[in-house]
């Protein structure tokens, strides 16, 4: 009903089933939620570095949440260094 192929998914589609044991809720493993807002899957679904997300909205945010992280990351490593 739900497992319909997007056009663009390759064969590791499913696979990240496997790789977390302990999201296993009442739902079952097999049906994640939004990696970002963390509601469960609509019609839409789309899917980015292993991580899935309800709306482009929530995979932008994500991304540049994403971006922001590295970004301070590599702040922190520039004090580190400054201080010698
Ligand atoms: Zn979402």
């Amino acid at each position: 009903m739900n497992d319909y192929n997007h056009p663009r998914s390759g064969p590791e589609a499913d696979n990240h089933a496997a790789t977390a044991p302990r999201e296993a809720g009442p739902v079952g493993p097999r049906r994640k939620r939004c990696a970002q807002c963390g509601k469960p899957f609509g019609l839409v679904r789309r899917r980015r570095a292993g991580m899935q997300f309800c709306s482009n909205a929530c995979l932008t945010e994500q991304a540049q949440g994403a971006h922001r992280a590295v970004r301070e990351k590599a702040r922190w490593f520039e004090f580190l260094n400054a201080r010698g």
